[in-house]
C-alpha cells in the first residue's frame, strides 16, 4: 500500500519557456467541476477574465486564441501558475505530464510521453524501467478506480510482472508482439468467464513452430489508413512534426501494393535494427512502459486486450517514423529527433481522444473482425 512512481520520476523538471512543444498548445483543455466552481466564486477582474476565457456549454474548456491557451503568457508560461493561483488551473494542467491513478489505497504515477522532457527521460532510461516506492509530497490522482477487489487487484499486478518479465527476455520484438497478442486474447476471455486463476496462465512460447515472425504485426493497409486518413484531418497542419513524416512516408509507400508494403517495412525494420540495436531496446521499453500504464488503468474495464492492440498501433507508427528516417539517411542516434518523434506520436495519436476512437473502430473492423471472425 502506498504510492509507486516510475523510476525517473524525481528527474522531471518542466522546460517552461524553453519547451519546444509546450502542453499549452495543441490540446483541448477541459476544466474539471471543482475548478469551474472556483471560477464561479472568483470575483473582480480575474473573475470576469476567467468567464471570458471559458467556453459555453456543459463541458467547460479553456478557450484557445490562435491555437494557444488563453492563459499562456508571451513567454509561453502559464499566467495562473506564475501568480500562484493553482486553484484556478484546471486539474489536468496542475498534474500534467503526470499520469496518476488510484486503486484502493494504492496510487501509481507515471508520465505521459507526450511531453518532450518526459520523452527524453524515457529514452535515457531504456535499460531499466520499474516502479519504485515514493514518500515525497502528495500527488493527486487524476483517475480513481472505485471498484476494488483485493484478489483481482493482486492478480492484475502479477499478470503485469509476468508480461514485463517476458518482454525483457532475449526474444525478438516481432515474436513478443505475437505471443502477447495471443496471451491477452485468452486473458480477456478468462477474466470474463472467471473459470481459471489468471495468475497461473502462461504466456505461450511458440518458438517450436519456427514461425518467421514479421515486424508487420498489422497489415500496412491498416497503418496506412491511420497515417493518411486519421492523422490527415483538418488539424493536421504544417507546424505538426508528423506532417513532414507523413509526406515522406507517402513518397516511399504510396505507390506500393499492400503485400509489397508489408514486405518492405519488415525488411527495412530488420536491417535498421541490425544497424541500430538500441532501437530494438527502445521498442521493447515502449511496450514495457505501456504495460505499466494500461494494466493498471484498464483494471475496472478489463479491456487489456483492446488496449494492447491499440498500443501495438502506436508502436508500429513509432517504428515507421524511424524506418522513414532510416530510408532517408537520417541519423537515428540523434536524440533530439527521437524525442520529437516519440512525443509527437504520443500527442497526436494516443492522447487525442477522437483519433484514438477512430483507430479503435478500425481495429474492430479491419483486424479483430477479420482475424477472429467477430466484433470485439
Ligand atoms: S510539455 Fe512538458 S516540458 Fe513542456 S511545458 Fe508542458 S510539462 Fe513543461
Amino acid at each position: 500500500m502506498g504510492t509507486r512512481v516510475i523510476n525517473f520520476y524525481d528527474n522531471f523538471k518542466c522546460l517552461a519557456s524553453e519547451c519546444p512543444n509546450t502542453c499549452c498548445r495543441g490540446w483541448k483543455i477541459s476544466i474539471d467541476d471543482k475548478t469551474v466552481s472556483n471560477y464561479k466564486s472568483e470575483g473582480g477582474k480575474e473573475g470576469i477574465r476567467l468567464f471570458l476565457t471559458t467556453t459555453f456549454g456543459k463541458n467547460k474548456e479553456v478557450r484557445k486564441f490562435f491555437g494557444r491557451c488563453a492563459n499562456e503568457t508571451r513567454d509561453g508560461l502559464c499566467r495562473l501558475e506564475l501568480q500562484g493561483r493553482k486553484d484556478l488551473m484546471p486539474e489536468v494542467c496542475r498534474i500534467y505530464p503526470r499520469r496518476s491513478i488510484q486503486i484502493g489505497e494504492d496510487k501509481e504515477v507515471t508520465f505521459e510521453l507526450s511531453c518532450p522532457m518526459t520523452a527524453r527521460l524515457f529514452l535515457d532510461n531504456l535499460d531499466d524501467l520499474y516502479l519504485k516506492e515514493y514518500k515525497g509530497e502528495n500527488i493527486d490522482p487524476v483517475w480513481i478506480q472505485d471498484m476494488f477487489n483485493e484478489n483481482y487487484y493482486n492478480d492484475i499486478l502479477a499478470v503485469r510482472d509476468k508480461v514485463v518479465d517476458y518482454i525483457n527476455k532475449d526474444i525478438s520484438l516481432p515474436k513478443v508482439l505475437s505471443d502477447l497478442y495471443h496471451y491477452f486474447k485468452r486473458l480477456y476471455r478468462h477474466v470474463l468467464s472467471q473459470d481459471i486463476d489468471i495468475k497461473t496462465m502462461p504466456i505461450f512460447d511458440n518458438s517450436h513452430e519456427e514461425k518467421n515472425y514479421s515486424y508487420s504485426f498489422y497489415s500496412m493497409s491498416l497503418i496506412d489508413k491511420v497515417i493518411m486518413n486519421d492523422l490527415s484531418d483538418g488539424r493536421f497542419r504544417s507546424q505538426d512534426a508528423l506532417y513532414d513524416f507523413s509526406r515522406k512516408y507517402n513518397r516511399i509507400f504510396g505507390q506500393m501494393t499492400v503485400g509489397e508494403a508489408d514486405y518492405y517495412f519488415d525488411k527495412k525494420c530488420k536491417k535498421m535494427v541490425e544497424k541500430y540495436p538500441e532501437l530494438h531496446k527502445k521498442y521493447k521499453a515502449y511496450l514495457i512502459y505501456y504495460m505499466y500504464q494500461i494494466l493498471y488503468s484498464s483494471y475496472e474495464s478489463v479491456t487489456f486486450y483492446k488496449e494492447y492492440l491499440l498500443g501495438v498501433v502506436y508502436l508500429s507508427i513509432l517504428m515507421l517514423t524511424d524506418v522513414v528516417d532510416y530510408i532517408n539517411g537520417m541519423d537515428l542516434e540523434d536524440k533530439d529527433r527521437q524525442v520529437n518523434n516519440l512525443n509527437n506520436c504520443e500527442k497526436r495519436l494516443r492522447h487525442n481522444v477522437s483519433i484514438k476512437k477512430r483507430i479503435s473502430h478500425r481495429l474492430d473492423e479491419e483486424f479483430t473482425k477479420e482475424n477472429e471472425g467477430y466484433k470485439f
